[in-house]
Parts: structure tokens; C-alpha cells; sequence
């Protein structure tokens, strides 16, 4: 385990490597310095101190952020997330990929992100819902369904959405279920936003597989995290005959190179993704990453694959659905063994591209079927992860870095016209 010293540092690193990634981009797509200038830092970044009472009557003081990275295309949109080591920089990092990845599925937004730092699992219900109310309050002015979308991220879920949809509607005095995204079906939320980063993921692993000429069934997967993300990847290739043969929580990982009984461990775990303390033999995390298997998917918290363990993992393919798993001079050494690495930007877009259904329904006010937001989602992807994979072949670049350049192509041009460069 990490100490929130080291998170907060290595939050640091993920921005200076984010940084040095976008300079690499802007430089091959032949963009001037002054455009890396624009695109490096978030153009708004807001602190907020929000006072919560706590159920014991005394007033606890929280720290948030929300990071508005670049609203050249329109407004801004991004996941607000509720964690100990949430940090500024972290939530600059964060903003700066949503512009990526809204880039990459052509979503007519920039990026934004929001946090605030608190451990929910050490909060009871109520002063959860105080604490989403009171973050709501103190940046309402810079949000709005034409401004700044929210959504989840870690450890909010569709419950804080309400509770945050239903404070901006009552500041507002109108109803705006357009302002925030992921949130429950009763309140305008979209069919198949729940599962959809969990498709997205799906959706790339069966291109890769294919580009590959690999079968899905024949594979051996080890999911790293078993979250909302992790618990529905789980179940999807376990429905589509893949053997997964390893997934973990925070407290430890579990391993069968015979396929784990993935419906008993989904019925079994908790709300916050917790399984594995219902069970013997377990290993570490960082035992599990490398573990024999054909498919790695890192699906919890950043800097997961470091040079440290990058050397020793034995997938053919890993596929990023948390933000940041793997650092870059592991990306470097993944891609020199010849491992295909579908980098967060496009593996975890699933979710932000079903959040931009939701809102385009919440704008028109006509509501579509699960069938029909799973069948455009994954026109979107099929077509996001062609266009990295072609971009990575033609400027003979790693899959990272072609992310990067076709996620910042759209948002550089739209500044451009705009006349800021
Ligand atoms: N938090 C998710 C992400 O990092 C979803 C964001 C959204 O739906 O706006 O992509």
C-alpha cells in the first residue's frame, strides 16, 4: 500500500508526465509553443473550503477543487471524486485527460474535473449527503449544464449526483437535470450510463483482440480492482466466455488459473467493491499484476505498473480502465516487450461518452432505450479505438502518446478559431 505522502507526490509526476506527453503531442502535430503554453494548466482551477456538520454535531472543514482544463469546444465535463488523497494537482491531471478523452470520442466538450478530499468509507450516509450539497454550494457559480458538467468518479455514485442535481436545481430555482450526469434513471439519468465504462472497456478488448487475431474465449484476464468499473468487466467477459482468472479490492487479490466464479464474488461484494476479506488464500495486488494471464486491466487508482513491476508482467495486452495506472517510463517499457498498452483515454471513455448521451436526453427531453445507448456507444468507441490505433501507426508512436495526439487535435483547432493562439 501507498501512503498519502507518496500519492501526493506521485499526483505531482502525473501532471509533469502528462505535461511532457502533451508537449510531445502538440509538437508532432507541428502545433507553436504557444499552444502547449494554452494546454498544459487548466484555464480555471477553483478551491473550495466546505463546512459539513458531522453526525457527532461538531463542524468538520473539507477541501475541493474543480479544474475547468480548456473550453475552446464547449463546456467543460468531468467526474467529481470523493478520496483521501485527492490533491490539486492530481485534479489538473485529471481535467487535462478529460479534454483528452473528449477529444479522442469527438464529444463536444473540454475537459473538467472536480474532488474533494475525505475518506466516504469513514462517513455515514447523511454527512455524505451534507458534504455533496456543501461542495455543490461553493462551486455553483462556475457549473451549469452549458458551463461545467459534473459526474462520478471514485466513490461517488449516482446518489451524490441526485443529492448534487437536486442542491444546483434548488440555487437555481429551476429544475436542471442537464447540470450533472450519472445519475439514477428517476431523475433523468441514462439507460446504460452504470455499465458503460465497463462496455467501453469490453468494446476495446474485442478490437484488440481482433487487430491481434486473438480469440476472446481463449483468454486468460486479471482485473485489478473491483469497483463499479472492475465488478462489470468482470461480469461481461465472464458472459462472453473469458476466463478471468484473477481480480483484487484494495485489501488483497484473489487467483485461479482455473477462472474465478465471478456472479458468487459480484453477489458477495460490497459498495464500495470489497470482496476479497470473504476469503482465504489471498495474494497482494502487486502479486497479482504479475500473475500469468493474456489481458491485464488495471481498474482502481494510478500508478499501478511502474518500472518497478512493468519488466515482469506477462499479459499480451493491457487495458487502462482507471485513470493513470501505468507511469510512463513503464508505458516505455511495456510497448518495448511488445505488449499492446489501450491507454486510459480511450479504454475509460466509456462512461463520459454515455454521461454525453445522458445530457444531450436531458436536453431534448426525450429519453432513449439501453438498446439504443449501448448500440451508439459502441459505434463511438469502435471508431475512438481505430483512429488511436492507426494514429499510433502512422506517427510510429506508442498507444499513449497517439492518444494524446488525437485527443488535443480538435481542442487545439477550436482555440485556434477561437483566435487564442
Ligand atoms: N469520471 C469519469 C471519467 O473519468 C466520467 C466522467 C463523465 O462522465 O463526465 O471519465
Amino acid at each position: 500500500m501507498t501512503t498519502i505522502t507518496e500519492q501526493k507526490s506521485s499526483a505531482t509526476s502525473l501532471l509533469q508526465s502528462a505535461q511532457a506527453t502533451m508537449k510531445n503531442a502538440t509538437n508532432k502535430l507541428g502545433y507553436p509553443d504557444e499552444m502547449f503554453a494554452l494546454l498544459k494548466e487548466p484555464v480555471r482551477m477553483m478551491t473550495v473550503r466546505i463546512p459539513v456538520r458531522m453526525d457527532n454535531g461538531r463542524t468538520q472543514v473539507f477541501t475541493g477543487f474543480r479544474a475547468q482544463h480548456n473550453d475552446a469546444v464547449g463546456p467543460t465535463k468531468g467526474g467529481v471524486r470523493f478520496h483521501p488523497s485527492v490533491s490539486e494537482e492530481e485534479v489538473k491531471s485529471l481535467s487535462l485527460w478529460m479534454s483528452l478523452k473528449c477529444g479522442i470520442n469527438n464529444l463536444p466538450y473540454g475537459g473538467g474535473k472536480g474532488g474533494v478530499i475525505c475518506d466516504p468509507r469513514q462517513m455515514s450516509f447523511a454527512e455524505l449527503e451534507r458534504l455533496s450539497r456543501g461542495y455543490v454550494r461553493m462551486i455553483s457559480q462556475i457549473v451549469g449544464p452549458t458551463k461545467d458538467i459534473p459526474a462520478p468518479d471514485v466513490y461517488t455514485n449516482s446518489q451524490i449526483m441526485a443529492w448534487m442535481m437536486d442542491e444546483y436545481s434548488r440555487i437555481k430555482e429551476f429544475d436542471s437535470p442537464g447540470f450533472i450526469t450519472g445519475k439514477p434513471v428517476v431523475l433523468g439519468g441514462s439507460q446504460g450510463r452504470e455499465t458503460a465504462t465497463a462496455r467501453g472497456v469490453l468494446i476495446c478488448i474485442e478490437e484488440a483482440v481482433n487487430v491481434l487475431n486473438k480469440k476472446l474465449e481463449d483468454a486468460r484476464v486479471i482485473i485489478q480492482g473491483f469497483g463499479n468499473a472492475g465488478s462489470f468487466i468482470a461480469k461481461f467477459l465472464y458472459d462472453k466466455g473469458a476466463q478471468v482468472v484473477g481480480i483484487s479490492d484494495v485489501l488483497g487479490a484473489l487467483y485461479d488459473p482455473d477462472g474465478l466464479d465471478i456472479s458468487t464474488l459480484n453477489e458477495r461484494r460490497d459498495s464500495f467493491g470489497m470482496v476479497t476479506n470473504q476469503f482465504k488464500n489471498t495474494i497482494t495486488n502487486e502479486e497479482l499484476m504479475e500473475k500469468e494471464c493474456d489481458i491485464l486491466i488495471p481498474a482502481a487508482i494510478a500508478n499501478q505498473i511502474t518500472e518497478r513491476n512493468a519488466g515482469r508482467i506477462k499479459a499480451k495486452i493491457v487495458v487502462e480502465a482507471a485513470n493513470g495506472p501505468t507511469t510512463s517510463k513503464a508505458t516505455k517499457i511495456l510497448t518495448d516487450n511488445n505488449i499492446l498498452l489501450i491507454p486510459d483515454l480511450l479504454a475509460s471513455s466509456g462512461g463520459v461518452i454515455v454521461s454525453y448521451f445522458e445530457w444531450v436526453q436531458n436536453n431534448q427531453g426525450y429519453y432513449w432505450s439501453e438498446e439504443e445507448v449501448d448500440h451508439k456507444l459502441h459505434t463511438k468507441m469502435v471508431h475512438s479505438f481505430h483512429k488511436v490505433y492507426e494514429t499510433a501507426s502512422r506517427y510510429k508512436s506508442d498507444m499513449r502518446t497517439a492518444a494524446y495526439i488525437a485527443g488535443t487535435r480538435k481542442m487545439a483547432e477550436a482555440s485556434r478559431f477561437r483566435g487564442w493562439i
